[in-house]
């Protein structure tokens, strides 16, 4: 047996499961595509031959593939989801509160205990001071996993309480914020280069913004070939914010504005560049 097994090894999920076994934990591993497990085994994680032999290796299933739906076609596979009794299964993988709260109903219906999980960080920020991750949902969940899960970061590992939906909510505010800071950072970059103002003029404008400084860096540079998470990923959480919005019944105007533009990049091949490809569709007047 090992401590916790590992679905899904795409940038974050591998580095959670990095993480884990640098804190010594017993941990299995499967991604869809197999290969992605060598990285891992090479550092002392177990290779589940298929998703039964990895449900079954562990008391807790940490899940990070693209979200919810396709977690529950996964598991309803060849009978998976019934070996989820008596485990605990942690969903890292993003979506909206009203999937988290029917994601808990399914799990529950299968006996395992839920906890849903956002993670408010990048791949290379898991296990550093810089990586919040929040959970909510079912306390024994949490009293079971609580070890394993504050490997993640002792310190920036939070559990919500019972309310199923918390942390997904918490997540697509904090990620709404960040949309508002790229939307904006590319036009501020539009605006420096329409005037021939050199970009270095604005970040140094703003010295005690490092983050804002690194972002705007990216598109001075035009570096979208490497990223953390793709266009596409962020796209999908944009997705998550309006679906949020109409299940809510709040406006969704605002982030309807911005996935037109991440529509338009996507269209452009822009998928699996930085994020911040997006400057490329918005640098022209229509
Ligand atoms: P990624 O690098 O694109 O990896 C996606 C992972 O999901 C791969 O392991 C992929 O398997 C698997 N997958 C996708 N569809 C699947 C399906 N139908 N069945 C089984 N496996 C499937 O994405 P990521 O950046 O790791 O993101 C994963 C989750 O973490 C997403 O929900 C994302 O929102 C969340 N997240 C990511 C970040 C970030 O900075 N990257 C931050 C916070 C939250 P294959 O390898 O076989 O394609």
């Amino acid at each position: 047996m090992s401590d916790i097994s590992v679905i899904g090894l795409g940038k974050m999920g591998a580095a959670l499961a990095r993480c884990l076994l640098r804190s010594g934990l017993d941990v299995t591993v499967w991604n869809r595509s197999l290969e992605k497990t060598v990285p891992l085994t090479d550092l002392g994680a177990e290779a589940a031959e298929n998703l039964s032999k990895a449900v079954a290796a562990s008391p807790i299933l940490l899940i990070c593939i693209s979200n919810h739906d396709a977690t529950k076609v996964l598991l309803e596979q060849a009978g998976v989801d019934l070996l989820l009794s008596g485990r605990v299964v942690v969903q890292c993988s993003s979506d909206t509160p009203k999937e988290a709260e029917e994601a808990a109903t399914w799990m529950r219906g299968r006996g395992a205990t839920y906890l849903n999980g956002a993670i408010l960080a990048g791949p290379d920020d898991i296990g550093t001071k810089d990586a919040t991750i929040l959970f909510s949902g079912d306390p024994v969940a949490f009293e079971a996993s609580a070890a394993a899960l504050t490997a993640l970061g002792e310190e920036t590992v939070h559990y919500l309480g019972e309310n199923v939906r918390q942390a997904s909510a918490l997540d697509l505010a904090w990620l709404m914020l960040i949309y508002g800071k790229y939307f904006s950072g590319i036009h501020a970059a539009n605006i420096c280069r329409s005037e021939d103002v050199a970009l270095d003029r604005l970040i140094d404008l703003i010295p005690d913004d490092p983050w804002s400084q690194g972002y705007l860096e990216v598109i001075r540079d035009e570096s979208f070939d490497h990223h953390t998470a793709s266009l596409g990923v962020w796209g999908d959480a944009l997705a998550h914010i309006r679906t949020q919005g109409v299940d809510a019944g709040i406006n969704t105007e605002i982030p309807d504005f911005f996935a037109s533009f991440f529509q338009k990049a996507i269209d452009a091949g822009y998928a699996d560049s930085h994020v911040l490809a997006l400057s490329r569709v918005l640098q022209k007047s229509k």
